[in-house]
């Protein structure tokens, strides 16, 4: 009886999450649910969106499906206090990957059939958010100069190398492509190139390929990426990410998971999406499959595959507005549902 963290989220954020939720119920009956409130929005979230309390909750727990949040209305900026230092996160995400010590955000790539009009991809980018370029050294010099400082360490790429082998060697992909730029950042993507070369003598059985990202962006919208995981900086991996999603169709459907040493939390690619929010337009199926990607994590492969399944099946027939269809947000769960229990 695994118990895992719910965060509700913001803006469509509850619709989803309670169709999510009607889903995994289904697939994988065993699981119990503990709500966590997160956000500014939560009773004192102006004061504080990320109480510690919630943070200690999704450490304990191991495991938490979060719904998209959205940013905070005065600062954009999230503050936590610290006796050694305020700590301060540009965003709710960033703080709530920062706070948890979230290393490596995964995203699966999937074309699903009759969806999309572009080329059909199949990979996994791991995005490596702990450094690069968005660790928040920036500075102003003057009215006419500012500098952004651009963070590579041996042990973060370790780290990241070692996961992302391990993740193609789990999960059967037989190659991990690493997308750089070190011809021009020779010391900084020079470093990652390095010690990803070096931690991939460990994976004989994985080959290593590297790319200009820039050539790697061009083979994306191709289709000319083959069955692999697409190892990323933080920056890299936002961009391409984005670009990946967008080649597959709606920004509803991509799932996504956020990898920390003992916990991780699985997320929707998209926001909150205030402007549909109530109105039972919301596409659930991002949160679905990352809800798929959680009950893998947990061990139940047979339940993660009936559930991604039973969302192919349920899209032929139910989509979205995002999808060009008229269903609801329970229109499509109930679907996925019913697919579930007649494949079971
Ligand atoms: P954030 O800053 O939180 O990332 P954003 O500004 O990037 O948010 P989203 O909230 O992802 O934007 O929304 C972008 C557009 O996509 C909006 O028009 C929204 O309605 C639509 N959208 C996002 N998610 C979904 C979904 N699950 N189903 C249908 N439409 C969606
Ligand atoms: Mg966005």
């Amino acid at each position: 009886m695994a118990t895992v963290g719910i965060i509700p989220g913001d803006g469509i954020g509850p619709e989803i999450t309670e169709a999510t939720v009607r889903v995994l119920s289904a697939a994988a009956p065993y699981l119990s649910y503990e709500y966590i409130p997160v956000g500014h929005l939560i009773p004192g979230g102006e004061h504080d969106p990320l109480p510690d309390a919630a943070v200690a909750g999704i450490r304990r727990l191991g495991a938490a499906l979060k719904a998209p949040l959205v940013a905070p209305r005065r600062t954009g900026r999230i503050v936590k206090v610290r006796p050694d230092g305020d700590r301060v996160y540009p965003s709710i995400n960033n703080a709530v990957r920062r706070e948890l010590d979230l290393f490596a955000n995964v995203r699966p790539i999937q074309s699903l059939p009759g969806i999309s009009s572009g080329p059909d991809l199949d990979f996994l980018i791991v995005r490596e958010v702990s450094e690069g370029t968005y660790s928040g050294i920036e500075y102003r010099i003057g009215d006419d100069v500012a500098q952004a400082v651009k963070v590579v360490t041996r042990g973060a790429w370790e780290r990241i190398a070692h996961f992302s082998f391990r993740l193609a060697v789990e999960q059967g992909y037989g190659r991990v492509i690493l997308g750089h730029k070190a011809n021009v950042l020779n010391l900084t993507d020079g470093l990652e190139l390095e010690v990803v070369q070096e931690v991939a003598r460990q994976y004989p059985e994985v080959e290593l390929q590297d790319m200009m990202v820039d050539a790697l962006g061009q083979a994306i919208v191709r289709g000319a990426v083959p069955r692999a995981v697409v190892l990323l900086d933080n920056q890299y991996g936002d961009i391409l990410s984005d670009v990946a999603a967008g080649v597959t169709g709606s920004i509803g459907l991509g799932p996504g998971a956020n990898f920390g040493e003992s916990v991780a939390v699985f997320e929707a690619c998209h926001g909150a999406a205030p402007d549909i929010a109530g109105t039972g337009r919301a596409n659930p199926v991002g949160l679905i499959l990352s809800g798929a990607m959680m009950i893998r994590h947990l061990g139940d492969a047979a339940a993660a595959d009936a559930v991604e399944a039973a969302v192919e099946t349920a899209l032929t027939r139910v989509r979205t507005p995002d999808l060009g269809g008229t269903a609801t947000t329970t229109d499509v769960a109930d679907a996925v549902v019913e697919a579930v229990r007649a494949a079971a």
